[in-house]
């Protein structure tokens, strides 16, 4: 017998329960014993006037007549009285149970399960909870069709008292003392079937940080495994970096040094590199990709960027054409509308190495593509491109280094658990000049005002977005919105000035066009929908007004504010909306109170929830089952420092107080390798 047992060594188990199970994630006897109550039910006391029809509740009153008992039918019986709850009197029904009768004592206390009824003031009652259960906690477990509450229940008692014995320790005793947790047997027994709130609530302590600790445990294991495989030193010439960045059009600010020191001593060190870049917007990312692509360059390897889209890739070919100038470097851009034609000449060249730096988009990760030898990936707004993406990026090449980029800025909570298995470097500095951008919230009646302050800007020689939302439902919607701005504005601005539209209907060629001409001053106000949100770079550009800001999240928000401010310039940017909810307002007043992304990230953690942000199978994020970890993010972090504690020490899993650890997850890593 042990843990790891199948469910279906439990009584009550067949096939059909056992698929049902196995559709709740449930497989072995411990993940039954870890599919935790989403919540309690405080059976104590209720008004009749809280409850809604139907609704299954408790009510605690007075006997207040004598109880009936009739007989109907065959051998069918009914007991009805009334109980006095609070000052309402309702009617209690029993059916075929005639033995509470005995229970019920007129004048006497008495709490009662039933089904509520509202419109006749009934209760069909279900059962007379003895006296001192009366404020019992009664389970509430994610349930489904095929397995419901009762059954769940009845299966984690059953494992609860067959399995006791085996409820061994994993959390470390001298960890579990520090912090006051409860041993794992009382933790299982205190979560599912607690006596009353105080012991629920200790036992969710101890749970929670169970399920952190184990998590950070194995992804400090991976996070080892990762780095001592493949590892490769990349011996790049320092010299000729150095030389490099005399060249470039302006001096790197103290962040982007800093954050280049990290990136070339990683790649020299002989450990596979797997760091996440994060910068705001406009923190100037793209020249430190630049130097690290040119450092892996000069130890006679190739380097692969791979942005979101085309006009981004295009952006980045010609800025980096712009820095390598005067470098021997050859660099190629390699997109999903290229010719068969030269497409097949740049893998070609690109196999014998003869192309240094390859530019792209998702076409960099298909198959037929081979590089000649890749030090390097870069991969910019990582967080645009799924999981599956960025692994399929190690695998091109001879498992790469890797150094992902993105502007949106993570909050501890996601740095420590969807990145946890990254080093992260920061630039928390914006170029020297940057005037902060001014942001102001305006109704909708209100957006004539913000169009002639546009006017005014104009006619400074500036140049502004206006964006309309992303609806959801529908790209058409969409597109006819944008459009209807654009005609509106067009009229608005003829015939002084020019306006442009870009949406996603529009092909990449298509969409690199009106860029392009934005990018040249042909048009001075771009109507565009969420396409331009990532990365391109228009320093003339002023205003960014956005329309019916409130439909947008806080993260994107802020990226396309940070569309603007990229000059000299003053730049500004109006939201304009009426939020119909409080959520709505608080996005509103958090962007106007702070220009400050990871504030910004943090305030759109809580006001989302973690559900909502971190759930999102994409982002990588780990889903967790009783710990919150924007919630709880101090436990979090005090899981990971004793994880990290515990897998620096040398032997760690030969220490007695670590063997139960060490074996629990020896035994359980298979199942989690998969999550990155
Ligand atoms: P992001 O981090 O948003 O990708 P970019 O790399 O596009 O930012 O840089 C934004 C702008 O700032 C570019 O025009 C770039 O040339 C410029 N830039 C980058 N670093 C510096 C610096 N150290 N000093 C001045 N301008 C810089
Ligand atoms: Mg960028």
């Amino acid at each position: 017998m042990q843990l790891n047992d199948s469910v279906a060594e439990l009584s009550g188990v067949g096939p059909k329960r056992l698929d049902g199970l196995h559709h709740l994630g449930i497989f072995t006897i411990e993940d039954l014993l870890s599919h935790f109550p989403l919540r309690y039910s405080d059976l104590a006391t209720k008004l009749p006037s809280e409850v809604g029809s139907g609704e299954k509740v408790t009510f605690k009153g007075l006997v207040s007549s004598e109880p009936v008992l009739s007989r109907y039918g065959y051998r069918k019986t009914r007991i009805n009285f009334r109980l006095l709850v609070e000052n309402e009197n309702i009617v209690v029904t029993f059916f075929n149970q005639p033995w509470v009768q005995e229970k019920l004592k007129l004048g006497e206390e008495v709490a009662i399960y039933g089904t509520y009824e509202q419109r006749r003031q009934t209760l069909m009652g279900i059962k007379i909870l003895a006296k001192d259960s009366m404020d019992e906690l009664q389970a509430t477990y994610p349930a489904s069709k095929e397995v419901t509450q009762k059954t769940l229940k009845a299966l984690i008692e059953q494992a609860l008292g067959k399995y006791k014995e085996l409820f061994v320790d994993l959390i470390p005793e001298p960890i579990r003392f520090r912090y006051r947790l409860l041993p794992r047997m009382e933790m299982l027994f205190g979560m599912h079937v607690p006596k009353n709130a105080i012991e629920a609530h200790a036992a969710r302590r101890t749970a929670s940080f169970e399920e952190f600790f184990l998590f950070q445990m194995r992804l400090q294991l991976l996070k080892m495994t990762d780095q001592s495989y493949h590892g490769r030193s990349i011996e790049f010439n320092n010299n000729k970096l150095k030389a490099f960045i005399q060249t470039l059009p302006f001096e790197l600010t103290a962040a982007q040094k800093k954050v280049v020191n990290e990136i070339v001593a990683d790649l020299r060190r002989p450990k596979h590199m797997n760091r996440l870049l994060q910068g705001d917007v406009g923190s100037g990312k793209t020249v430190v990709a630049a130097l690290a692509m040119y450092a892996a360059v000069s130890a006679g390897m190739q380097a692969a960027l791979m942005a979101p889209t085309e006009i981004l890739a295009q952006q980045h070919a010609k800025t980096l054409s712009q820095f390598f100038d005067v470098n021997d470097v050859r660099i190629e851009i390699l997109t999903g509308s290229m010719k068969a034609g030269p497409r097949r000449q740049i893998l070609a060249d690109l196999a014998n190495g003869d192309i240094d730096i390859l530019i792209g988009t998702h076409a960099l990760i298909q198959t037929d593509i081979a590089f000649h030898n890749l030090g390097l990936a870069v991969i910019d707004e990582q967080h645009r491109f799924g999981v599956k993406q960025r692994a399929k990026l190690r695998e091109i090449g001879m498992n790469p280094d890797i150094l992902a980029m993105t502007a949106t800025p993570i909050p501890r909570t996601l740095a420590i658990t969807a990145y946890g298995e990254m080093d992260v470097s920061v630039i928390d500095q914006l170029p020297s000049g940057r005037k902060p951008i001014k942001t102001q919230w305006l109704r909708n009646n209100e957006f004539e005002k913000a169009v002639s302050f546009i006017r005014k800007q104009l006619d400074e020689g500036a140049q502004a977005y206006v964006v309309t939302p992303l609806i959801e439902e529908s790209e058409t919607l969409d597109v006819q919105n944008a459009q209807a701005v654009y005609e509106d504005l067009m009229k608005y601005f003829a015939p002084q000035y020019q306006v442009g539209l870009l949406h996603g209907r529009l092909s990449n060629q298509e969409k690199d066009t009106v860029m392009e001409s934005f990018k040249r001053n042909e048009f001075q106000v771009l109507v565009a929908t969420t396409v331009i949100e990532v990365g391109v770079d228009v320093p003339n550009s002023t205003v960014m007004l956005i329309l019916d800001a409130d439909r947008f999240g806080l993260a994107q928000l802020h990226q396309l504010r940070g569309r603007v401010g990229r000059g000299q310039r003053q730049s500004y940017t109006f939201l304009i909306s009426d939020p119909k909810t409080q959520f709505g307002i608080e996005r509103m007043e958090a962007m106007t109170k702070t220009t400050n992304g990871f504030v910004l990230a943090q305030k759109d953690l809580e006001l989302r929830g973690s559900g909502d942000v971190l759930g999102n199978r994409q982002s990588g994020m780990p889903e967790f089952k009783v710990g919150d970890p924007v919630h709880d993010l101090i436990m979090m972090e005090t899981a990971q420092q004793e994880a990290l504690e515990i897998v620096n020490t040398p032997d760690w899993a030969d220490q007695p107080e670590n063997i139960m650890l060490s074996k629990f997850l020896s035994e359980t890593m298979e199942r989690y390798r998969n999550f990155d």
